[in-house]
């Protein structure tokens, strides 16, 4: 797109997300030294209050990284070549986390999934049960899927390992859910809880994370698969000085404090509300234009995006070429095997009532124009529904 366009872009796919002026501001200003007493404070800063969000008080290990470093992270600090390890096919992002391990040299095993319900919890028991020599070392499930909006009840998997008996660790990717959806590291006992900073925490892509339980930092010793860069034990031996064993990505750590005291000021409990708001308001909106929800299973209805299925006539990715060129709007597109089928809108992260009202319409309007079949009124039901809410 050339020349000037007023008004400002609707980023509306799920993540990275709007960030907030306020997070922006504090990332424009002129580096620090990372050596100095001012990152140290930040540092210390920010490793605290952080838990706060993971709902944990054991160590965030924070690398300069895409979700995807955060999930190798996660994986080479704990296992070693050829273990076993169980994962379940919620999606696209499960699939890669998937083919990540295999690459690696582990022996994943992913429970086949429909790619539009969550995880059965049952299915991981059984296989666990059946494992009585303990071979299967983790257990990998991505808590929301990003690719369907589905998301799975983490502690209903925690329940499975623990009626197996079963000692195998439990990671769970939050990259979609963390700060947009209830989640609890501690309370559910999560081993490892991998993060990335561009969806819920609102930042730039640039940042991963790992919330790390007693349990898996006593295995890591005996861990042997290779890892340097990727090394929790450097990172929190240097953290324990308020510094990083290399250069840290030192601006978005900076945006990072910034999000964290909006998230915090705002309680968490209200930012979940909120994306329950938006989720739901989506959602009527979609059945009232006659569209289906790829997700089947109201109970696991994402908060944070929607996947809308296309009718069959029509591709999705024509339908979200018109969306962007006319009003500038980008939506996400099917991933995987739903490419061209699904488009998936983002509601997650610095959003508010009315960004999600013009999100809705501009995808109504694009209904009309694009010759989708559909039914008026989608719109008028998220309306209905957050004057409702708003009501109380
Ligand atoms: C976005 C996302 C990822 C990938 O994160 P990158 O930063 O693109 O590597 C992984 N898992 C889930 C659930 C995601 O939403």
């Amino acid at each position: 797109m050339t020349g000037n366009r007023s008004g400002r872009h609707f980023l509306q796919i799920p993540g990275p997300t709007n960030v907030p002026e306020r997070v922006l501001r504090v990332i424009q200003q002129p580096t620090i030294d990372h050596r100095g007493p001012r990152f140290q404070q930040l540092v210390r800063d920010i490793l605290d209050r952080l838990q706060l969000i993971f709902r944990t008080d054991s160590p965030i290990i924070i690398f300069p990284s895409s979700g995807t470093g955060a999930w190798e992270a996660a994986l080479v600090n704990t296992l070693s070549a050829g273990d076993k390890v169980l994962m379940y096919e919620t999606g696209h992002f499960a699939s890669l986390w998937y083919t990540l391990a295999e690459r690696l040299g582990l022996d994943p095993q992913l429970i086949a999934g429909n790619w539009r319900t969550g995880i059965d919890a049952d299915a991981i028991q059984r296989i666990l049960e059946e494992d009585s020599g303990h071979n299967i070392k983790a257990v990998c499930v991505v808590h929301n899927e990003t690719s369907t909006g589905v998301t799975s009840d983490i502690q209903a998997v925690r329940h499975a390992i623990d009626s197996a008996g079963h000692a195998a660790l439990l990671m769970v990717d939050t990259i979609s859910s963390l700060a947009s959806i209830d989640y609890r590291h501690d309370e559910w006992g999560v081993d490892v809880t991998v993060a990335g900073s561009q969806k819920g925490l609102m930042l730039p892509p640039g940042l991963g994370f790992n919330a790390v339980s007693e349990k898996a930092l006593s295995v890591t010793e005996k861990a042997t698969l290779p890892r340097s860069y990727w090394s929790w034990m450097e990172v929190l031996a240097a953290n324990q000085t308020g510094f990083f064993p290399y250069t840290p990505a030192t601006n978005l750590l900076m945006g990072l404090q910034e999000a964290v005291d909006m998230l915090l000021g705002e309680g968490l409990e209200n930012v979940f509300s909120r994306h329950m708001r938006f989720g739901e308001a989506t959602r009527r909106a979609v059945q009232a234009w006659g569209l289906e929800l790829l997700c089947l299973n109201p109970l696991e209805y994402s908060n944070s995006l929607t996947a809308v299925m296309m009718p069959e006539t029509i591709n999705a990715d024509d339908f979200r070429r018109v969306v962007l060129e006319r009003f500038d709007m980008s939506l996400g597109n099917g991933l995987g095997q739903l490419a061209g089928n699904v488009f998936r809108i983002g509601h997650l992260g610095d959003f508010n009532d009315l960004m999600l009202m013009a999100t809705l319409a501009g995808i109504e309007i694009t209904l009309d124009v694009a010759a989708v079949p559909h039914k008026k009124g989608g719109v008028q039901a998220a309306v209905d529904y957050i004057a409702a809410q708003v009501q109380g």
